[in-house]
């Protein structure tokens, strides 16, 4: 198990990619994390309602197949989200994965049906002192994290790090991770229209009825970008986000230390590249063609050999933050893998 090392299987087109995958997940030995009778975790995000760019089912549907033919028990696996969408809920998140295609397998909430089934550790760490984990990973055996990369508004690039570092966890230990983003109001430019606040989804920001100014001042916000985007005077802006990257490899490793080691392999999807997440119903534009599939045994590798290869620089330009914190952190913390490591063509 070479956690330096992560095996590729470049995208083409006009191939069958989804022999090459099978193939790709094969030669990487992912599979040897499983041991028979296993309770293994698939860790995926079965994309929101609406949104087209989530990874195939075939794709995970093919992983499924293999962990039972190993004698694992697989199931596919995500958390309740903290915003109000169509994943909120295990019934809704459920209903979700049926419509994307992930019905071929045992859809499990992973943090319970209203995100109470979560266990809290301690990360030793001050930017987070503690991380709730979802029930469901913290139990499961084994784990394979399945991961579409792209791009994401507050960290720059959102890869298998942030798959489990907010996935992975309770609506409290998201917005936990969410809150080390500062949030400056400049109230000069207001013009009170009130756009901000038919934007965010819990109608958060307030106008003042004597000044005729914005007020957020609500424990509920999480730092998300959507306000400040429908702004049309830029008076909502988002800083210190390089903090946010720190945080999801505080949490990532918080739920990866709950395993044996040797026990989670990662596999990332660098296709479909949207500047933007998979958590709104939207397609976003993309900022690139597809580059391939990733596999191996280190969360900081997989990532980094994939943000090596897709337009990173493009992505923290956009959205002004720097993403290889999230895999520079990790190393900080301890965790096996490299920053450069190895990538074996399939
Ligand atoms: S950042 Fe803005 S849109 Fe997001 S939750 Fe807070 S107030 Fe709502
Ligand atoms: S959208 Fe901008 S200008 Fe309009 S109320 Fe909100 S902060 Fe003020």
């Amino acid at each position: 198990m070479d956690y330096n090392k992560v095996f590729m299987v470049k995208w083409n087109p006009f191939s069958n990619m989804l022999s090459k995958a099978r193939k790709l997940y094969r030669e990487s030995g992912i599979f040897d994390v499983v041991e028979k009778g296993d309770l293994v975790a698939i860790k995926l995000h079965v994309g929101e309602l609406g949104n087209p760019n989530y990874i195939r089912p075939f794709f995970v549907k093919q992983i499924f197949d293999a962990v039972k033919e190993r004698g694992g028990k697989p199931f596919l696996t995500d958390t309740t989200t903290y915003y109000p969408e169509m994943r909120e809920n295990g019934y809704d998140h459920y209903e979700t994965a049926l419509a994307n295609g992930f019905g071929f397998g045992h859809f499990i909430s992973a943090d319970g049906l209203k995100g109470g089934y979560v266990i809290p550790v301690p990360t030793g760490s001050d930017l987070i002192k503690e991380i709730e984990i979802a029930g469901g990973l913290y139990e499961a055996d084994a784990m394979i994290v399945v991961t579409h990369v792209k791009g994401h508004p507050l960290a720059g690039i959102g890869g298998a790090i942030k798959n489990l570092a907010m996935g992975g966890v309770s609506k409290k230990s998201k917005l936990d991770q969410h809150k080390l983003v500062d949030m400056e109001i400049n109230v000069e430019k207001c013009q009170g229209c009130g756009a901000c606040r038919e934007a965010c989804r819990m109608k958060i920001p307030v106008i003042d009825p004597e000044r005729n100014v914005v007020i957020i001042d609500d424990p509920r916000c999480m730092r998300c970008p959507i306000c400040g985007q429908a702004c049309p005077e830029g008076v909502i802006t988002l800083h210190n986000k390089a903090r946010l990257c720190q945080g999801l490899a505080v949490a990532a490793n918080a739920i990866l230390k709950a395993f044996k080691p040797g026990k989670v392999a990662f596999v990332n999807f660098a296709v479909s590249l949207s500047t933007i997440c998979d958590c709104g119903p939207i397609q976003a534009e993309f900022i690139g063609p597809d580059v391939g599939i990733f596999a191996g045994y280190s969360a900081l590798s997989v990532d980094a050999a994939s943000f090596s290869l897709i337009d990173h620089r493009r992505l923290n330009e956009l959205h002004n933050t720097d993403a290889w914190e999230q895999v520079r952190y990790l190393k900080v913390l301890g965790y096996p893998g490299s920053e450069n490591p190895e990538i074996i063509q399939v």
